[in-house]
Formats: structure tokens, C-alpha cells, sequence
């Protein structure tokens, strides 16, 4: 994809952002775009850098393994993508966030690698609201349990929460997903299940980040609204 058009998709969505902060009351620059690089190569990733975008995603560690040390500049690497524990290490030397903690046994061992490697990662729960069967992530009623695992982990930040609306015609459809996932957080709060309050939702895509903005995502992950094909 050639410079100029990255440019203008990347302005396009920032806009979008901060139009959707806007119609929703809350503050300009409140939630963050997280470019998702998969499957696009090291210069595409060096062409965001230089248009001062610098929080980049990626869902698989063999893919993240060869690019991340090809890219050269200041990018921050979020791992959004389901993590199996034998790679939590590896994991752990490439992120600097994991938005994809899908389990406890997930959870434990990215603390005790982190604490070993003397790292505290920035960790957010992944939780499938929808129910669908194909879909990772802890059923909201477990969230509490692992929050309270999460409390004993010293060296991990858990600062908030992920999931991934499924994939609906209409963006208004996935409404109810953003919803539950803000609520959920606010009750956890309001419990006090964690060691600090749960400030992140890591929520909406390339298709429905504007209705996740206005139900109160913080991190929205978009790939093909900026890389796919086509004019614009
Ligand atoms: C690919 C991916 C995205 C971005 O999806 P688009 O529809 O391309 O914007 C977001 N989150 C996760 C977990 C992904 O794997």
C-alpha cells in the first residue's frame, strides 16, 4: 500500500475516533487506536511509525517473532490474539501489552515468566460476552475469580478488559456486546475486585469501532479499515 493512501486512511479513522468521542460526551484523545499489522509487512509497519502511529497489534507470536525485530522506531506491541501458555515467554520479550488473557492457566503463566524475566506487563482480561462457542475468553461470571487470581500475581498490571463482538451486518447489532463489557467493568470496580480500578476496554474493530467508542471502548483494534484493498 503506497504512503499517501495510508495517510489518508490513517487521518480518516483518527477523525472518525474523535467524532465518535465526541457525539458520546467524552474527552478527546480517551480512546486509542491500536493499528493491527497482521499479515502486513515491516515497511507498512515503519510507514505508521512515521505518520506517529505508534501502538501496533498483532494475534499470532510467530508472525510478531520475525517482524517486531525488523521494525525500526519507537512502536509499542500489543498482542491481541489467543496465546498459548508455551509461548507466554516469548510473548513477554515481544509485547509490551496482552489484551488476549483467555484463561487462568494462561493468566499464571504470564505471571510467574514475567516475574522471572523481572517484567510487568500491562494484561487485560478477554471476556466472551457473546457466548459463541468459537470464541476464546472467560464467561463473564468467571471474570471475578480471575481477577482475584490476577491479585496475587505481583508482577502482572491488570488494567482492564478485551472481547470481540461477533460478526454482525449492522455495527448497531454489536451495541449490546460493548455494553455488557462496560458494565461488567463497572461492577468489578464498584466491587473492587482488582488492585487498581479497571481502566481499559479493548473493544471494536475496523466495522463496529464507532458504537464500541460510544459505549466506552479505550483501545479500539483496526486492521482493514486501514490496509484492505480498494479505493480511499
Ligand atoms: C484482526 C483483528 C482485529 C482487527 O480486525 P479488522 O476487522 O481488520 O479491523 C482486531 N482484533 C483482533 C483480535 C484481530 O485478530
Amino acid at each position: 500500500m503506497d504512503a499517501d493512501k495510508l495517510k489518508r486512511r490513517l487521518e480518516h479513522v483518527r477523525a472518525r475516533i474523535e467524532e465518535a468521542l465526541a457525539r458520546a460526551g467524552r474527552p478527546s484523545g480517551s480512546c486509542r487506536l491500536l493499528a493491527v499489522t497482521k499479515g502486513r509487512p515491516a515497511q507498512e509497519v515503519e510507514a505508521l511509525l512515521a505518520l506517529g502511529q505508534l501502538e501496533l497489534g498483532e494475534n499470532r507470536v510467530q508472525e510478531a517473532a520475525t517482524k517486531i525485530p525488523m521494525v525500526k522506531g519507537p512502536a509499542r506491541w500489543h498482542m491481541i490474539g489467543h496465546l498459548q501458555r508455551n509461548k507466554a515467554k516469548k510473548a513477554l520479550e515481544l509485547f509490551e501489552v496482552i489484551h488476549s488473557v483467555d484463561s487462568l492457566r494462561l493468566l499464571e503463566e504470564l505471571g510467574s515468566v514475567a516475574s522471572r524475566l523481572g517484567r510487568s506487563p500491562e494484561v487485560m482480561l478477554e471476556v466472551n460476552i457473546s457466548g459463541e462457542a468459537t470464541k476464546h475468553g472467560f464467561a463473564p461470571e468467571e471474570v471475578a475469580t480471575a481477577c482475584a487470581r490476577a491479585n496475587e500475581l505481583p508482577n502482572l498490571r491488570l488494567v482492564g478488559l478485551m472481547t470481540m463482538a461477533p460478526i454482525v451486518q449492522d455495527p448497531e447489532q454489536a451495541r449490546p456486546i460493548f455494553r455488557a463489557l462496560r458494565e461488567l467493568r463497572d461492577r468489578l470496580n464498584d466491587a473492587g475486585a482488582t488492585r487498581c480500578p479497571l481502566v481499559e476496554l479493548s473493544m471494536g474493530m475496523s466495522q463496529d469501532y464507532e458504537v464500541a467508542i460510544e459505549e466506552g471502548a479505550t483501545w479500539v483494534r483496526v486492521g482493514s479499515a486501514l490496509f484492505a484493498e480498494g479505493e480511499t
